[in-house]
């Protein structure tokens, strides 16, 4: 039974947290929102682990939304035996003006009857650290990064306790575990959270420059019926759930079963990474598809037409023989940047997506009818689509390709139909090396 139980507020995020949990030595499964009731295989999924994930789209809904779907996560979790409560949101604190990472907090609070949690989205390993309450991102503080003009939650303030402050409604004080008290051990954190909870501070922001000042956070806090924070913390507190008697830790975490069976690449994003990455694996000579956007944004019977069209070329490919590598399809919507502007022109930049999304959606349901097993998708939202798709609720976390992006293994839902495993790597746009794609077919057996 999972003794700890994560609420992620995004997908990708959920991913990374249970990458993290998994280098420490807890088996883990990541579920796509809260199981209904009933729920014979999301109950059946997360036996034999010692955390589970319940990934949310929360982060940028209307706070009360936000409050009511994470309620409902933890009490989905604690009846699937979770003891312990963490509440997983990004590292540099993403969150609109309304919340939602503080009515969350108070939520989650009030229902585990915790009168006390830490708030620490230090990532030092991605370069986000916090001092005297104020992020880090790199060299630049929070305020002074790219974050300030990001589309959905702009974040103008680095210090995270006001922020926090502010979100919080007016009975919750929020504090801080400063550096120096960090600097000096587990014991003086400890010391610290008594001060501040005598003092009637029921949040504190927690200083972390270094993987070693979020191990010494976890000690710290191990006990704490709820933590709140980004993946980093996570890292550390296996070890000390495995001293409290609470979880074994295995060397194993992250095995999975022998990976196998047809494979595809599909990317639905057009970050940067990506580009570089569709660009290494046509550049190697391996078999690639660009799929005609603008037959599908043109209307049913032209996408369906193009459907038809890339599945024959991707079952050609796959029929190859003389060696795996030639006979793994990629299929792209992948576009530059002058390209992407053009199509999006038309339709609008949702519209299109979410066109490019249901193409991606109806290849996979035609690839998986084809007996494709290994799946390696590019794109949050492309990932999402073919999860759903594919009637995927629970990923068994595996081995990581790259920081934050990890194999993993799903069983199809009752649409599906079969009952073996599939594997899937499903990657943030902007995440990995190159040669991604090769490197991650590698790692799961392919040539
Ligand atoms: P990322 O992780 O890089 O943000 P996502 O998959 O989350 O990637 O988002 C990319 C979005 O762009 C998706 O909605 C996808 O359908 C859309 N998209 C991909 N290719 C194109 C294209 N050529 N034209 C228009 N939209 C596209």
């Amino acid at each position: 039974m999972p003794i700890l139980g994560v609420i992620a507020d995004d997908f990708t995020g959920a991913t990374d947290v249970a990458s993290m949990l998994v280098r420490g030595g807890l088996r883990t499964v990541q579920l796509i929102g809260v199981p209904a009731s009933g729920d014979v295989r999301a109950a059946q999924a997360v036996r034999d682990t010692e955390a589970v994930v319940i990934a949310l789209k929360s982060r940028t809904t209307p706070a009360a939304d936000a409050v009511a779907e994470s309620l409902a996560a933890w009490r989905w979790l604690k009846a699937a035996g979770a003891t312990r409560c963490y509440f997983k949101y990004c590292s540099t604190f993403d969150s609109t003006a309304a919340g939602n990472i503080g009515p969350v907090t108070e939520a989650l609070m009030r229902e585990i009857g915790a009168d006390f949690t830490l708030a620490c989205p230090a990532f030092p390993e991605n370069g986000r650290t916090i001092f005297r309450g104020h992020l880090f991102v790199g060299d630049v503080l929070l305020s002074d990064s790219g974050m300030r003009d990001h589309p959905l939650t702009p974040m103008r303030d680095a210090n995270l306790v006001r922020v926090l402050q502010a979100q919080c409604s007016a009975g919750t004080r929020v504090g801080l575990v400063r550096y120096d008290t960090v600097a000096r051990g587990a014991e003086a954190v400890r010391q610290r959270v008594a001060a501040l909870r005598a003092e009637g501070v029921r949040i504190a922001v927690a200083d972390a420059l270094h993987d070693d000042d979020l191990r010494t956070l976890a000690d710290g806090a191990a006990d704490l019926p709820l933590l709140t924070a980004g993946s980093g913390l996570a890292l550390g507190l296996p070890v000390w759930y495995e001293r409290l008697g609470l979880a074994r830790r295995h060397a194993d975490a992250a095995g999975l079963e022998a990976m196998q069976g047809p494979a595809v690449v599909l990317a639905g994003s057009c970050s940067q990474a990506t580009l570089a990455q569709v660009a290494a694996w046509r550049e190697a000579g391996r078999p690639a598809r660009a799929i005609d956007v603008r037959a599908v944004l043109a209307g049913a019977a032209a996408a369906a037409r193009e459907q038809e069209a890339v599945l024959v070329w991707a079952r050609e490919v796959m029929a190859r023989r003389g060696g795996d590598e030639m006979a793994m399809p990629l299929v792209y919507s992948t576009a530059e940047p002058a390209e992407l502007a053009a199509t999006q022109a038309e339709l609008g930049a949702l519209e299109a997506g979410a066109r490019v999304e249901r193409a991606f959606a109806a290849l996979a349901r035609e690839l998986a009818a084809l007996g494709v097993r290994r799946w390696v998708v590019a794109g949050g939202e492309t990932s999402g689509a073919v999860v759903q798709a594919l009637g995927v609720r629970a990923l068994r976390i595996g081995p990581s390709i790259c920081p934050g992006v990890p194999w993993t293994q799903a069983r199809r839902g009752s649409d599906g139909g079969s009952d073996a495993p599939i594997w899937l790597a499903l990657k943030s746009g902007n995440f990995g090396a190159p040669d991604f794609f090769a490197a991650a077919l590698r790692m799961a057996g392919a040539a």
